[in-house]
């Protein structure tokens, strides 16, 4: 710890604070996420290490790098050292652009759907065995200097998840849940898959493509699966592709590799190359 000087806190999350730091060896400015550990169990403790093990060997433009992690006995905490996204998160995006009444340009909306592709193409496909995200939002679509998308937090909601002391303090409204997370039915690729369908409509609509009052009803809403039509300036493309993605079945949503296979995004993942 005494190889960081801590700066500003950057925000806080559902597992604790974001705080901006900076490496002294080269004065490097990171961020590190602070997990109380107090609150979980032993199994959760070893998860979360071996967690960010995983993460530390995702090499991607498109994912957070991960650099480190020191844990503090006395405090009981564990500090993960990451990769600081200086351009904020999509979340913050998004209600930039509502409260401007302004939207995000088609062809960025694609540059950005692009680099998630690639993000989950890196995780889905990795040969030493495929990593999922599990927690898709605007939240954790970042942006550095550059607005290269960078994905994060990946992996760390499969630990901090269900029977977690932090799942009963986290109740936040579920609207990227899919169909088969509803019906309790396991977690795989395509669930990524309908989560990044949610952020690609949120980033186009400024609102999720599911909404109601209570769980229940987006529930309902969600395995309905009928969704409203993009705003009319996006294109029947953009259109298609988030239905595709958003099929309640989870064998009829598309893979990445077959994401891939769409000409707009061919044609952009040739250009990043
Ligand atoms: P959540 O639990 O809601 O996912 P996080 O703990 O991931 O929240 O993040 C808390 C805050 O810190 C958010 O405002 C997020 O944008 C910011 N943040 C998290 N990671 C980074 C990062 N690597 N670079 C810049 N900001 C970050
Ligand atoms: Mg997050």
């Amino acid at each position: 710890m005494e190889n960081y000087e801590r700066l500003e806190e950057i925000g806080k999350g559902s597992y604790g604070s974001v705080y901006k730091i900076r490496r002294k060896s080269d004065n490097q400015i990171l961020v590190w996420k602070e997990l109380d550990y107090g609150r979980m169990t032993e199994r959760e403790k070893s998860q979360v290490v071996q967690e960010v093990n995983i993460l530390s060997q995702l090499n991607h433009p498109n994912i957070v790098k991960y650099f480190d992690k020191i844990v503090d006995k006395e405090q009981k905490k564990i500090y993960i050292i990451m990769e600081y996204c200086e351009n904020g998160d999509m979340a913050q995006l998004i209600k930039k652009c509502k409260t401007e009444r302004d939207h995000v340009a088609e062809d960025v909306v694609w540059k950005i759907f692009v680099q998630i592709i690639l993000a989950l193409k890196e995780c889905h496909n990795r040969k030493e065995g495929k990593v999922l995200h599990r927690d898709l939002k605007p939240g954790n679509v970042f942006f550095d200097i550059g607005n290269n998308v960078k994905l994060g937090d990946f992996g760390l909601s499969r630990i901090l998840s269900q029977e977690s002391e932090y799942a009963h303090t986290n109740v936040g409204t579920p609207y990227y849940m899919s169909p088969e997370q509803i019906n309790e039915a396991q977690y795989n690729e395509k669930t990524d898959i309908w989560s990044s369908g949610c952020v690609l409509y949120e980033i186009i609509a400024l609102r999720p493509p599911f909404e109601a009052s209570n769980h229940l009803a987006l529930a309902q809403k969600i395995i309905g699966g009928k969704i409203e039509r993009i705003p009319e300036r996006y294109s029947e493309d953009l259109q298609n592709v988030i239905e595709w993605m958003l099929s309640t079945e989870p064998e009829k949503r598309p893979s990445v590799n077959e994401l891939s296979d769409i000409p707009k995004i061919k044609l952009r993942m040739k250009e990043r190359e």
